[in-house]
C-alpha cells in the first residue's frame, strides 16, 4: 500500500498532453490554447465613431462662433467608407461604428446637433478626439491576445473572432471510456428487482467527465467475468486515452478488474492507497505502440468513485489537457468539531464550509461512509485528515480540497453562418 502523496505523484507524472489540433471557435469553448496567438490586425481596424452623430473638424467648432453651422457632405452608415477628406466647415453624418473620414477628428452626438437645409447646426464646441475610437485602441496589431495554456472562455473566443480568426490551436481533449462493473446493478428508470441496486456511478462519472473538459467516448456495462472484462478493456483501449472502471477492484471473488487489466496487457503502477475512502484504487498503463491508455480502477462505492475522480482522475485529465494548474483547489480551514479516526490512512472527510472574515471553518457531515451518496450532495469540500492522526480536536487547522464544478453545457454542434440567415460574406 502506498501513500496518497506517492500515488497522486505517480499519476500526475504520467500525464502528458495528447497533441494539438485546430478547432473552430464554435467548438473551442473550454479547450486549452496550445500556442500564443497574436493579432494580425488592429482592432478596431480603422478609426470609427463611438456614437451616432456628425464627424467634424474640432477646430471648426471653436468658441465665439456659435451656433456653428457646417455643410453636410454625406451620410455614412457603418460598413461604408467615405473616401473624401473633410474640408473646413464640412461635416459627415456617421453612425456608430462607421469610419471617421480623413480630416475629421471628433464626432458630435446626434442629440446635440440639428440638421437644416443640407447643413448641420452644432449646439456646442467639440473637443479633438471626442467620440472617436482610434484604430488599434482595443487591440494593437501584433499584441498577444491569447496566452498559451489559457482555458478558452466566451470572451476569449470573442476576442479571437474580433481579430478575424475562425479557428484556434488547442490541446486535444483526453478521450475517456467508462466501464461499469457489478452484476447487482439495475438501470435507473427500470423496476428494481430483489437484490439489485440502481447504478449511480454511470451517472456520476458521466457528469464528472463533462465537468472536466475530457471527452466521454463510451460507457459500457460489463459483467463480472474475466473474459468480458478483458475484452471490454481491450476494446476501450483502442480509442481511449483514459479508461475508468467502476467497481470490481477490491479483494472480493468477483473483483476481476485487476486480473482483466493484466490479461489485456496492462502493467500495474499501483494498487491500494493508504486512504479512506477508495483504498483499493488501482492505476495501470496499457501500452499501445508509442501511446498508452491509462486505466483508473475505481472502487465501486459512490463516495470512493467521486473522491478518486477529484483527487486523481481530474488532475490527470487537466494536465493531459495542457493545464499547468491541475491539483484540487486547496484552502486551510478550522475544524468546528473534533474528528476521530484510526491511524494509518489519510481520510478524506466530507465537510461543509463557512467563512468568517478570512477564516474558513470546516464542519464534517454526519455520514462519511464510502457507500453513502446523500451526504456527497451536501459536500463543499474534502478535509484531508493526515494518516498518522487519530483524534483532531475542534479548532485544528486542516487542508480542504474544494469541490465545485460550475455549470457546463454539452459541447454542441457548430451552427455556422447559415444559422444567422446569411449565406454570403458581404
Ligand atoms: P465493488 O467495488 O464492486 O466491490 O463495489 C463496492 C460497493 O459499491 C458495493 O456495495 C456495490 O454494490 C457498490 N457499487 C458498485 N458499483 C456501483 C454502481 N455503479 N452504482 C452504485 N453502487 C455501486
Ligand atoms: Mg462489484
Amino acid at each position: 500500500m502506498i501513500s496518497y502523496e506517492k500515488a497522486r505523484n505517480l499519476v500526475i507524472e504520467k500525464a502528458q498532453t495528447l497533441g494539438q489540433e485546430k478547432v473552430k471557435l464554435e467548438e473551442a469553448l473550454g479547450c486549452v490554447a496550445a500556442q500564443e496567438v497574436f493579432s494580425k490586425i488592429p482592432v478596431p481596424p480603422f478609426r470609427n465613431s463611438a456614437v451616432d452623430g456628425y464627424a467634424v473638424r474640432s477646430a471648426d467648432t471653436g468658441v465665439g462662433e456659435q451656433p456653428i453651422k457646417l455643410k453636410l457632405l454625406a451620410e455614412q452608415p457603418a460598413g461604408e467608407y467615405f473616401r473624401k477628406k473633410l474640408g473646413r466647415g464640412q461635416a459627415v453624418k456617421v453612425m456608430t461604428g462607421a469610419p471617421v473620414p480623413a480630416g475629421a477628428d471628433a464626432v458630435i452626438p446626434v442629440e446635440e446637433a440639428e440638421e437644416e437645409g443640407g447643413c448641420v447646426i452644432l449646439k456646442r464646441q467639440v473637443h479633438p478626439g471626442e467620440n472617436v475610437r482610434e484604430a488599434g485602441e482595443d487591440v494593437a496589431k501584433g499584441t498577444v491576445i491569447i496566452e498559451k495554456g489559457t482555458v478558452l472562455t466566451p470572451p476569449h473566443l470573442g476576442l479571437l473572432a474580433a481579430c478575424g480568426f475562425n479557428e484556434v490551436l488547442v490541446y486535444r481533449r483526453p478521450r475517456v471510456a467508462v466501464l461499469i462493473t457489478g452484476n447487482e446493478l439495475c438501470r435507473p428508470g427500470e423496476r428494481l428487482k430483489l437484490g439489485k441496486i440502481y447504478d449511480s456511478n454511470s451517472t456520476i462519472l458521466q457528469a464528472l467527465i463533462r465537468t472536466s473538459g475530457a471527452e466521454l467516448i463510451s460507457l459500457r456495462w460489463v459483467k463480472d467475468d474475466l473474459k468480458s472484462m478483458t475484452a471490454a478493456i481491450k476494446l476501450a483501449s483502442a480509442r481511449a486515452d483514459i479508461i475508468i472502471t467502476s467497481g470490481g477492484v477490491s479483494v472480493g471473488d468477483y473483483d476481476l478488474v485487476k486480473a482483466a487489466a493484466v490479461k489485456a496487457g496492462a502493467r500495474e503502477i499501483f494498487w491500494k492507497v493508504a486512504q479512506k475512502p477508495a483504498k483499493p484504487l488501482a492505476f495501470y498503463e496499457l501500452k499501445k505502440g508509442k501511446k498508452s491508455a491509462w486505466i483508473f480502477g475505481l472502487p465501486g462505492n459512490p463516495g470512493a468513485v467521486m473522491i478518486s475522480f477529484e483527487e486523481y482522475v481530474r488532475p490527470f485529465i487537466k494536465k493531459c489537457s495542457g493545464l499547468k494548474d491541475f491539483w484540487p483547489q486547496e484552502v486551510e480551514a478550522v475544524l468546528t468539531a473534533p474528528y476521530r479516526k484510526k491511524r494509518g490512512r489519510l481520510n478524506f472527510v466530507r465537510v461543509k464550509l463557512t467563512q468568517t472574515g478570512n477564516v474558513w471553518q470546516a464542519t464534517p457531515l454526519s455520514q462519511q461512509e464510502s457507500g453513502i451518496i446523500s451526504s456527497l450532495a451536501q459536500t463543499d469540500g474534502l478535509a484531508l485528515i493526515p494518516a498518522e492522526a487519530d483524534l483532531l480536536p475542534a479548532g485544528t487547522k486542516v487542508k480542504v480540497h474544494m469541490l465545485g464544478w460550475g455549470r457546463t453545457t454539452k459541447p454542441g454542434r457548430s451552427l455556422g453562418y447559415e444559422a444567422w440567415g446569411r449565406t454570403t460574406g458581404k
